[in-house]
């Protein structure tokens, strides 16, 4: 009989790649919707928003005005403009447009970045638990990831001497998300100082995600960029996905210094030319229409994160702390005995209510689960009371 070779062989750098188990678990949930079953979705983070009819509106026009062709690789100018306008001014640091690069959604700035600055050999600090594409893209990159953890009792901030620790001549890079996902932490001064000092001490780059920037409950926004002789150093993230609820229109940006600019165009025409032309139209009237939408949508989420935070405290064997930011609660569930995994999946099957586990996000957030409260607050409600009648079910068997 004739041997065949293997029809394909997987690089096994590819098999580095993890995935982001959010949607995982919203494609079992829609599956289980299909068998007949109403599951709350709190698993995946997108604001519940339609994207607001004047942003709608510029795409639109866009469109009906012939801009659908290709455009220049790093975004159109009066896009690249209103945001080094608007991040400059939000964050207090003057910015050239020629250090915007509009990409398809924040995540290609996590690629780009670590795949400019880090390789075999190389470490890169992140947050643990973390944006799960942290991890996966440092050992895609061949870069040994260095996790960070983020305990619940100092508010999920990491310890200053932890990290000065984890320093070594082989660190690049280290990756900062303030507020955060998935604890809804919020990193202070002290925190951006040391990172700063040992930035500026050992040379390493800082990716600063700033996604969550507009979702602050408590306190100012902060970014390392604007400290003394970051922006240089610092790669900004942010987009348009949540403060515009425009998750599916797939356009974020990265601030680069002016070393990461060439780099960073050559990795944007390389895989995806340029980020949607006419999105870029619909994304300049977000930043020059009025920022009601965005406020309004926030104080909504405010008082979601204080109603579902304050029950969740009430459940037996769950303990929550108040997240200063981003849209998601993280609540301690260890006290029911059981791993946050089966947890996550019992409250499925069981109760109907779509979670993430915590140790999706990294070994750090095990024993914890993510709730999303990108819900209206009414779905909110029946939630609270499947969770409540399912812990007080596990206190009651013995398992919490
Ligand atoms: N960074 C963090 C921390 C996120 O949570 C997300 C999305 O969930 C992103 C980046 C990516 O955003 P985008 O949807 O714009 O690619």
């Amino acid at each position: 009989m004739l041997e065949y070779p293997p029809v394909m062989k997987v690089h096994p750098r590819a098999r580095l790649l993890q995935t982001e188990s959010a949607f995982g678990v919203l494609a079992r949930a829609r599956a289980l919707e299909r068998a007949g079953r109403e599951v709350i979705h709190l698993e995946i983070g997108q604001p519940d928003f339609p994207t607001p009819k004047h942003i709608c509106d510029g795409a639109i026009q866009a469109i009906r005005d012939g801009k659908t062709g290709y455009g220049p690789t790093p975004g159109i100018p009066e896009l690249r403009e209103a945001i080094a306008e608007a991040a400059g001014r939000e964050r207090g640091i003057s910015i050239d447009p020629s250090r915007v690069i509009v990409t398809p959604g924040g995540k290609p700035v996590i690629f780009y970045t670590v795949s400019c600055l880090a390789g075999p050999g190389d470490e890169v600090i992140y947050p643990d638990p973390g944006f799960p594409m942290y991890a996966s893209v440092i050992a895609h990159c061949g870069a040994r990831p260095v996790p960070l953890l983020l305990r619940e009792e100092s508010g999920f901030r990491f310890d200053p001497a932890e990290l000065r620790r984890l320093i070594s001549p082989r660190t690049r890079l280290i990756i900062l998300n303030s507020p955060q996902n998935p604890t809804g932490g919020v990193i202070d001064r002290q925190g951006f100082e040391t990172v700063a000092a040992e930035s500026r001490r050992h040379g390493f780059a800082v990716l600063s995600d700033e996604i969550y920037q507009q979702f602050l409950y408590d306190g100012e926004f902060l970014s390392p960029a604007s400290l003394e002789g970051m922006q240089d150093r610092t790669v900004i993230l942010d987009g348009f996905s949540k403060r515009y609820s425009m998750t599916g229109w797939r356009l974020g940006y990265a601030i680069v210094p002016e070393a990461l600019r060439e780099p960073f165009e050559l990795f944007q025409v390389n895989v995806v030319s340029c980020a949607v032309t006419f999105n870029q139209y619909g994304a300049l009237e977000a930043i020059r229409g009025s920022q009601d939408c965005v406020r309004a949508m926030v104080a909504e989420f405010r008082r979601r994160r204080d109603y579902l935070t304050a029950e969740l405290r009430r459940m037996p064997g769950v303990r929550c702390t108040t997240p200063a930011g981003a849209f998601y609660a993280f609540p301690n569930v260890a006290a029911t005995g059981l791993p946050s995994t089966e947890v996550a999946e019992r409250l499925l099957v069981e109760a109907g209510v779509a979670t993430l586990a915590g140790n999706s996000f990294g070994p750090g957030g095990d024993g914890y689960l993510r709730l999303s409260y990108a819900n209206s607050l009414a779905n909110l409600e029946k939630a609270v009371e499947r969770m409540r009648l399912f812990f007080e079910r596990l206190a009651g068997s013995g398992a919490g």
